[in-house]
Formats: C-alpha cells, structure tokens, sequence
C-alpha cells in the first residue's frame, strides 16, 4: 500500500505512462517485463480513473511494490546448465522458464517501468528484466528468452548456446568459438563451420553465409548442431565417411524414385525419418509432425489439412504447380504452396515415420510474422493465416479487377448474393476458394426505425460461439493447525467475475469458518515455496488460472494487543539424499531441496520486538508437534517400510549434529541458506526485512536425512485429502454439454453489435446499436467449424470448456441455410477431421483427430506419434475446438494418387449453387 504522497506522484505518472504504451514499440528499444497481475491492477486503474487526478489517486492506493521474483530465474532446483550468450538481444536477468505473456507478464516500455517503480519500488530480490526489442521477418518482436541450441564438437562435451533470432550466421559462429574457448580460440573463421544436426543427422552448412539471420537457417530450439574444424587442407567429413548415417540416403533416395514422383528435394534429409520394414505395412498419412519447441498447436491443424482429401490430392498431384502465383504482391511468390506441398508430399510418403516441419514452419512465419517464434498459439489462428496464404500463392486471378459496391437497397436476396460471389470470386479463385468457402448473409437491422442493411460475405469457416458458463471451480486447498496440520483440498463454485473475497467467502461457508474469531491467508504455492499472498481482496479471479495451486490457511484472527508476525516454514533436505531409488535426476550434492506445502505459523511479539531465541524455541516446539502427523510407523510393525533395513553406510553412525531439523534464515523463495534462526547473529540483521511476503518472513525448516529417513515420511508432507465438493463440482462441470446445432443456432440469432461496434444508420443520421443476424447462403464441399472457446478481452484471455455434442456423420445444414438459397447437393457433411484444445489458453497443448482419406480409420496425432483410435468412444470430449466436414457427395475414400479422379470432382463443382 502506497502513502497519499505516492499516489499523488503516480498520479501524474499515470498520463505520461498512457502515452508511452499508445506508442509503437521501436526496433531497438529497451522494454521491461511486470507481472502480469500487478500491470493488470494497475492498468485498469488507471483506465477506470478518467483523467482526474483524484481518481488516479483513490484507484492506485491499492497497488503493492512491484515484485519481479515470480518472473526471474530461480536457479535452484534444477541443476543449472552454464548457456553461453550472445547476439542481439541482452538477457542479463534470466526470466524463469515457461512464463507466457499476458498470463505471466506484461511488456511495457522501459520508462513506463523506470517510472512506476519510481513511485511504488521494488521488493528486495528483485530485478528489473529488461529486454531490447529485434525485428525478426519484419515485425517487432520482443524475446524475452533466447533460443538455445546444443552444440557438439568433435569427442568434447556437448555446450548450450543461446542467441537472440535476430543474431546472424556470424554471430553463431563466435557463440560456438566462445563455448569452446580454449578448444577453438585460434581457429580462423575459415577453418570452422557449423552443420545443422537435428536428431543427430548431418543436414545443411549453416555457415556458408555469415550474413545470414538465424531465423532463416530453419533451426529449432535445443536441436543439436555440429560445430566442424579443417584439419590441414580437409574437412573432419571428407576424412572420414565412416560418422555419416549413410543408410539413410540411400533409403531416401529409393523413396523419391518411386512411382509417387513427390518432389521433397526441398525437405533436409535430416527432416523425415523413415522406416522401410514400414513401408509395407502401409503408413502413407500416419507420419507424425516433430514438436519444434511449443508447435503442437501447427501440428494438429496440419494434420487435419493433410487429410482434407480435396487438398491433399491437388496437391500431390502437382496440379498446384500451374496455379502458383508469383506476381500476386500479397502473396509469398509461390513459397509458401511449394513448402506447403513438400510437406504434404513428405507426409503421404510411403515409409515416412516421423516429418520435421522446419522448412514449412519458416515460410508460414514469413508470411506470418507473428508465427516466427516458438511460444504456442492458437491452431485456430494458424488455420486462418495459412488457408489465406496458400489462396493468394495459388490465386488463379493474375490481375484482381475493380469491383464496385452496388447498393443492395429493393433487389432480391439471390440478386445481391449472386453478384457479390461473382465479385468475389473475380478476385479470388483458387483451390482454396473452390474447397473451403462459402458466403453467408448478413443482415444488420436499426433497432428504432428498422431500417435495413443486407450484404453477403464469403467466408472460409465459421467461428460458432459456445454458451458459456457464468461460475468456474476453483480449488483451494484449505490447511488447518490444531494437535495436528490438516490439509483439505475443496472445489469452490464461484463467479468467474468474481474477486479473492468471493473465494474467501465461498470458502469460509463450505467450510464453516467464522471469521470473527479466525482469518484465511489466501497464497499460491509454487515449488513447494509461497509465490503470492493474496492481499487485496479485490484482485479479480479471473487472474488465477487453473494451473495455480491455492491454499488457504486458517490462522487466529489478529488481536490489538499482541501483534502478530506470520512466520511461513518452507520443508527443504539436503539435495544429497535421492529421495526414491526411481528418481530421475539425481541431484547435486551441497544443494536443498524443498518438499511438501509450506506452514504459516502466526508469531505474536511485543511492539519493536524482533525474532530472537525465544520464537526460536517456540518455532521449534511448534514443527515438532505438527511433524507428529507425518511419522513413519514404528520400526518393527508389520506395515513398516523398509526404511532401516539398510542402513546407509555412507554416513558416520554417531553425527556431531543429531537435531532432526534446523530452522534458518533464508530469502522469499527458500532457495538461499543464511545463519540459523534465533542465533544472536541475526537479530540485528536484514535477512528478516529482506522478505517480501508482505507481512510475512520465511524460516526454512532443513530436515536432516537421518529424520526422514527413520522418523518422518517425507511424502506425507504433502498429503492432502479431497473434499466431495471436488468431484461434485467435476462432475457438474463436464455434464453441461451441449449439442453442436444448437450452437449453430446461436451462430444464427439475432444479436445486438455491442457498444464498441455502433452502426451508422443512413435514416436516423446517427450510429446505433443495431441487431445483427447471420445466415447460410452457399456451403463450401469443406466446412470448417471453429468452437469459439477463448474469450478475448483486453487484459486476458479465458477458456471455455463446455463439452459439445458434434455428430460424427449426418450433420444436416439444411435448417441454417436461406430457405431460397440455391441447392444442388443437400447439406449433408460428415466428420473427418478435429483439432483438440487441452489446458488453459497460453499453455496447454494440441492434438488432432483424423479419418484416414485411404482407409477410411480414425488416428489420434500427438505431434510425432500416431494411434489408432475408435472415434465414437475418442471424439466426445470437452478438448474439440475445430471440427472439419466434408460435404456427403466428396467421396470419402479414395486412393490419394497422382491420377486420383477427386481433382476431376472438384473442378465439376466449385461449391453450392453453381
Ligand atoms: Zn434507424
């Protein structure tokens, strides 16, 4: 909480810092990250308070000191790699792995940052993460973390590089001399070169032209690459041929003999792996895609593209080659369409295993800027971008002809909607248009004169709202401190508008807490340490998304008299003791380890007092009595694990230090070890200031591998039970399903245009909210139906994950379509394809269900891998976000061949009403 003065001054920061973020980020400009929630509090207040400075002031007295340790790199824990870093951008303050924008943080401006931290501070601890903006394919990008790669050079150990995208050949080069320091210091830049290796394959020379940008070399993050040194007049690969993979190009080269003719030329040999015993069982279009870094998202939607039969036969057939389209100016020349059919081409190779988009994915981003990264996006979009950037590579119409707008104003429907597809398609004709678009009517209506405007659009899918559901569950996990800790995790039904009070609320009835007599400290727990407390009780839900693991604990209200410090105990071992003989990763000797939820234990203290022996003693009574919960059953019962059995001889019997635990000072996130708590050392000292959980301080509870492994059972530290109100809630929550037409008829009902969308009415002379309907007119041979699940507002985004009932064959159209719309075909379509949506929006991860265009079976497609699945029992799930039909009349199955008669089909007929 900031003073009055403070708030004055951010105040009159507030209009200097609206101006700075209505600006265009420049290339080359420093910008800095914030959390996320704290630039939402503050962003919002300073929207909301119009331009009074009052208001500034009353809205931003709520906002805390700035606290950047959630976003930084903790570098504990997980055995820290030393990177090696260079290029463009500067990363002098990590970011902590897998934070997502707009989730996690915000970007702002450097002095929009300088400037609030100006006025509220900083914690201790934190860091200010600056990041310099690149231009990356022509857009302004941030990274907020480099790519990395491995680098391998000849028997030495592997090295990790990080650079920025925008850094060049050159630039990588001196990265990989750097790594290797004394190795390479002398090598002339002549005698060193780097290969591309991706999954340990030699690919392409990446150093022939030092000029060169990293984004265009196609290199994925963490792949591996080569670093190669000439040895007198040779290079290591013309000495010896006995380290390549020779097999391999023979096989690819029987491959692209074959009758197929599949030109894949393009495609690095390192980007299909093959099987040839597969090769008879018939694997055509079940290869599977690489994951690039976060790629799951292009992955399912091309899949399902793959198998859009229409498609896949025209371009297999190398019809696309007379449509490409070099001179259209909004188009990629033809690159993107052939990298599109070298990929399909790889995909539908017999044998081919497993298919690296890395070729595809750099055109797409060319095309797409905002695709040239490797954080997930939304398939959705993806589709969109690419279906758009293949029709204009393969538009037939050379030079678009002007066309004028006629006024619909007394023709008939049939009129307006004739002459607007002939307009249309004047412009735009292609194998994209002819499978994938139709045209619907969009009628929008004056709410206080009725006048009437009536136009018709093309469209390349529909985007079909879902209803959604009001309240959301939330899980909190409630902990309870009497003779013993209870922890009980509940599924709270609250608002989704609703803020930390409404939880609080909903928490205290289903639990019954009075709070008179007790408080609830509201926090996220994030490895196994407190990340936020959650102070302000206003700070809305929807800034908590399902992944966050809340609990709650249940301390005695605070007294007048006596007042009250919250200590929180964070559990940690030694990293030494591996914890189960299955563990993984064994981990470093000499580092901590934490484990089970931290406790808050309320200290009360007289006025000024600070932490000394006392509480020291009071803290250590307290763990003992707690821990009693988690003792292992006495040696010698029947159910007792083999914890003594063997004793470890390692350590000495008798230990100078047999206490089962010490307390100690350590930082906010418990990663730092400082002198033991209560020591006379440390009561002047600022380890208890320097903690940042608001009115909290952190002990670290360093249990010693003697007590956990006769006296306590580390695993029950973190036990938990589940309330029924979990499961009921569950449960409720996945049986609001809804049938897929009654969503269609959603599509189709009249609804207002809200405020931000005001029409301007010819008749009245003034915008109004007029009420807008949409219809089907024509209907594409391909329907492609986006489940609208993301809700995008202005400061984040929230999932819808309403189950919905799509039928897997026989969806009749006829009900949603302009009864005089002309028909050939009855709308009949049948499933065939669905990109699957898991997880929160940001995060979560893709995967695609098809029918094989061949053979008619289902498979599920999880990046590379490829399952067969029985779809009436696969397909219902709340994961569906875009559903592919395909017309009854397109034949369902067809051999995908070079003389495939589907080519003939889809000329025959272009679409409905033709
Ligand atoms: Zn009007």
């Amino acid at each position: 909480m900031m003073d009055t003065e403070d708030a004055t001054r951010l105040a009159h920061a507030c209009s200097r810092v609206r101006a700075l973020e209505a600006m265009p980020l420049e290339e080359g400009e420093d910008v800095a990250l914030l959390p996320q929630c704290w630039w939402s509090t503050c962003a919002s207040a300073f929207e909301d308070a119009s331009q009074s400075e009052d208001a500034v002031r009353d809205a931003v007295r709520g906002l805390e000191m700035i606290d950047m340790c959630a976003l930084m790199h903790d570098g504990d824990g997980d055995g820290d790699t030393e990177v090696c870093v260079r290029g463009a951008g500067s990363w002098a303050t990590r970011a902590r792995d897998g934070l997502r924008e707009r989730v996690d943080y915000a970007i702002v401006k450097r002095e929009t940052f300088e400037r609030l931290v100006d006025v509220v501070g900083m914690t201790d601890g934190s860091k200010a993460i600056i990041r310099t903006s690149v231009s990356i394919a022509g857009t302004i990008l941030v990274e907020v973390y480099g790519e990395r790669f491995s680098i391998h050079f000849g028997e030495l150990e592997p090295k990790t590089i990080e650079l920025s995208r925008a850094a060049s050949a050159r630039e990588l080069l001196d990265a990989c001399r750097d790594a290797y320091g004394e190795a390479l210091r002398d090598a002339q830049d002549s005698d060193l070169r780097v290969v591309d290796y991706y999954s340990e394959a030699r690919g392409e020379l990446l150093t022939t032209d030092l000029t060169k940008k990293l984004d265009a070399l196609h290199l994925v993050p963490n792949q591996a690459l080569l670093v190669e040194r000439k040895v007198g007049e040779y290079w290591p690969e013309e000495q010896s041929f006995i380290a390549l993979p020779a097999g391999d190009d023979d096989m690819v080269n029987a491959y692209d003999a074959d009758s197929l003719e599949i030109d894949v030329s393009l495609t690095p040999k390192n980007d299909v792996s093959t099987c040839q015993a597969a090769a008879k069982v018939g694997t055509r279009g079940k290869a599977g895609l690489s994951n690039l870094g976060n790629t799951c998202f292009m992955n399912s939607a091309l899949q399902c593209l793959s198998h859009s039969s229409l498609l896949t036969e025209y371009f297999l057939s190398d019809k696309y080659l007379t449509d490409i389209n070099t001179d259209n100016p909004i188009g990629m020349g033809g690159e993107l369409a052939t990298e599109y059919a070298n990929l399909t081409g790889a995909l539908w190779r017999d044998g081919a295993l497993t298919v690296t988009p890395r070729k595809f994915k750099s055109s797409l981003a060319r095309f797409a800027p905002q695709f040239s990264g490797y954080s997930q996006q939304d398939a959705q979009e993806l589709l969109a971008f690419l279906l758009d950037g293949l029709h204009e590579d393969l538009n037939r119409v050379k030079k678009k002809p002007y066309v004028e707008e006629r006024d619909s104003h007394g023709r008939t429907d049939a009129d307006i909607a004739d002459e607007s597809w002939e307009a249309h398609t004047a412009r735009n004709n292609s194998c994209i248009v002819d499978t994938f678009q139709g045209q619907y009517r969009s009628t929008l209506v004056c709410p206080t004169c009725g006048n009437k405007s009536v136009k018709f659009d093309p469209f390349m899918y529909l985007s079909i709202p879902l209803p959604t559901s009001r309240e959301r569950m939330i899980k909190v996990t409630l902990v309870t401190y009497g003779e013993h800790v209870s922890a009980v995790t509940f599924g709270l039904k609250v608002p989704k508008t609703g803020d930390i009070a409404t939880l609080t609320l909903a928490l205290c009835e289903i639990a019954d807490i009075d709070t008179m007599y007790e408080r609830i400290v509201m926090l996220e727990v994030y490895n196994h340490r407190i990340d936020k407390v959650f102070t302000n009780m206003n700070m809305s839900l929807s800034l908590i998304s399902d992944r966050d693991v809340l609990y709650a604990h249940r301390l005695p209200a605070l007294s007048d008299t006596a007042p009250t410090m919250d200590t929180v105990l964070v559990h940690r071992r030694s990293g030494s003791q591996t914890k189960s003989p299955y563990a993984q990763v064994s981990s470093v000797p000499g580092t901590v380890v934490k484990f089970g939820f931290p406790w808050i234990v309320p200290v009360s203290s007289a006025e000024g007092e600070t932490p000394g022996a006392k509480h020291a003693e009071f803290l250590e009574r307290t763990v003992e009595k707690y821990a009693e919960t988690y003792m292992r059953p006495a040696p010698g019962t029947p159910h007792s694990p083999s914890a003594s059995a063997e004793p470890d001889e390692r350590r000495p019997s008798a230990e100078p230090d047999a206490r089962l635990f010490k307390l100690k000072y350590t930082n906010h996130n418990a990663s730092a070890t400082f002198e033991e708590y209560g020591s006379e050392a440390s009561v002047s000292d600022s380890h208890v200031s320097s903690n940042t959980l608001s009115a909290m301080h952190v002990i670290a509870i360093d249990w010693s591998s003697k007590a956990l492994t006769n006296t306590y059972d580390e695993d029950l530290f973190d036990v938990t039970v589940e309330h029924s109100s979990v499961k009921t809630n569950e449960i409720s929550e996945a049986e609001q399903g809804t049938p897929l037409t009654s969503c269609i008829e959603t599509f189709t009902q009249e609804e207002p245009l809200g405020k931000d969308d005001m029409w301007y009415c010819k008749q009245c002379e003034t915008h109004v909210e007029a009420l807008k309907k949409l219809d089907l007119y024509r209907l594409p041979p391909i329907l492609v139906m986006h489940l609208k699940r993301f809700n995008y507002s202005r400061l984040w985004r929230d999932k819808i994950s309403t189950l919905v009932d799509f039928p897997l064959a026989n969806l009749d159209m006829t009900p949603y379509v302009l009864p005089h719309a002309p028909r050939t075909e009855a709308p009949i379509y049948d499933l065939y394809a669905v990109v699957n949506h898991f997880g929160s929006m940001g995060g979560g991860h893709y995967t695609a269900y098809t029918q094989h265009a061949e053979e008619g079976t289902w498979h599920l497609y999880d990046d590379s891998h490829c399952t067969p699945v029985d779809p009436e029992a696969a397909l219902h799930n709340a994961a569906a976000y875009v559903l592919f039909y395909k017309r009854r009349d397109v034949p369902i199955t067809r051999p995908m061949s070079r003389a495939g008669s589907l080519m003939n089909f889809m000329n025959a007929d272009t679409g409905m009403g033709e």
